[in-house]
């Protein structure tokens, strides 16, 4: 995002109606490039709406992200470089890069108000639309191997329900291996690349997306909430939420290659939203049912098929309700 349009965007971010003439003034530029610079905010995700002879408003007021407040408000025990970008295409995609080229070596946490090719699993789609949600990465290194990784995914569920419980929000739930649902509807997504070597220097990067206040134009293909639908209206202080996910997060994956899934499992479970359901896993064109018994002390998941007890691992497979 240029600097005159994120100086536009600030203009408007109450929520309050501001006329074009008054925008045009205050940007120093005339009202054909007003309109078209709202124009283009339209690109980023945002709802405008036109008043008829009185100006435009964004639909939902935003409150931006503040670097300055996350360094200075999350613990100070483990020391993170915090970046904050407007408009990026991938968080993850940008932290693997920098890490895998040596460009960023420590610690690194980096938030976008704007993702334009946000990331789900295999190539799957996370929507991202400006300054509504949360979408950032952490990049962390390892020096005892991605095998001492194993699980990691379901303790960055943990963090983030435990996260979610510190700020009062109750009912929150996880579905192996990577989502935070409520109400059997997705709250957030969570994706972990590991990079280097299998048994020395390694890093992982943890992307994570919480839906916070989504645009409702946004469509999504599968049921999805926010925390302001979930909480009656309320509208989040965003930076408040990623202080208590880096708080959560941060101390979580600073111990993890030493603790392991062990530590974290009674607590995943305790999160599960599938224990004892009937489900089916998917794999490729094949759908195995059963009974989900939650997951094995390397955070596998355990099936009772009624034949027998099943164990499934991997990225390629998906769970489901039945
Ligand atoms: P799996 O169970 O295999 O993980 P998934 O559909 O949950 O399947 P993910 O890769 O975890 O897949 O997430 C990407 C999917 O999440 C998208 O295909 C879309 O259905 C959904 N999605 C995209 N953006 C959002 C969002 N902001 N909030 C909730 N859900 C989203």
């Amino acid at each position: 995002m240029n600097d005159t349009l994120m100086a536009l965007l600030k203009l408007l971010l109450n929520g309050e109606v501001c006329s074009g003439e008054r925008l045009g003034e205050a940007l120093g530029i005339s009202r054909a490039a007003v309109w078209k610079h709202l124009r283009q905010l339209r690109d980023f995700g945002l709802v405008l709406e036109t008043l008829r002879g009185s100006g435009y408003r964004l639909q939902n007021p935003l409150q931006l992200l503040d670097k300055r407040y996350l360094e200075t408000h999350i613990d100070p025990g483990l020391p993170i470089n915090i970046k904050v970008e407007s408009s990026i295409a991938s968080t993850s995609q940008f932290l693997y890069q920098a890490l895998s080229s040596g460009a960023e070596r420590g610690p690194t946490a980096l938030f976008a108000e704007h993702q334009t090719q946000g990331r789900g699993r295999r190539g799957r789609v996370w929507q991202s639309p400006f300054g509504s949600n949360l979408y950032f990465s952490v990049a962390w290194p390892y020096s005892q191997g991605v095998n001492s990784l194993e699980g990691v995914s379901l303790a960055i569920g943990v963090a983030i329900c435990r996260a979610l419980n510190g700020l009062g929000i109750a009912g929150v739930g996880l579905k192996w291996p990577n989502d935070v649902l409520f109400d059997q509807k997705k709250l957030a997504g969570i994706l972990v690349e590991v990079g280097g070597d299998v048994s020395g220097e390694c890093f992982i990067v943890v992307g994570i997306g919480l839906n916070v206040n989504m645009p409702q134009a946004v469509v999504i293909d599968q049921a999805w909430i926010d925390l302001r639908t979930l909480s009656q209206g309320r509208l989040w202080d965003r930076n408040q939420i990623a202080v208590k996910l880096l708080n959560e997060l941060l101390p979580m994956l600073n111990a993890y290659s030493e603790r392991g899934f062990e530590h974290y499992r009674q607590a995943w479970h305790s999160f599960h939203a599938y224990q004892n359901q009937p489900v089916k896993v998917i794999v490729g064109q094949q759908q195995i049912r059963g009974k989900c018994l939650g997951v094995d002390p390397s955070g596998s998941l355990r099936l009772d098929t009624g034949g027998g007890e099943r164990v499934f691992s991997g990225g390629e497979l998906s769970l489901r309700l039945d």
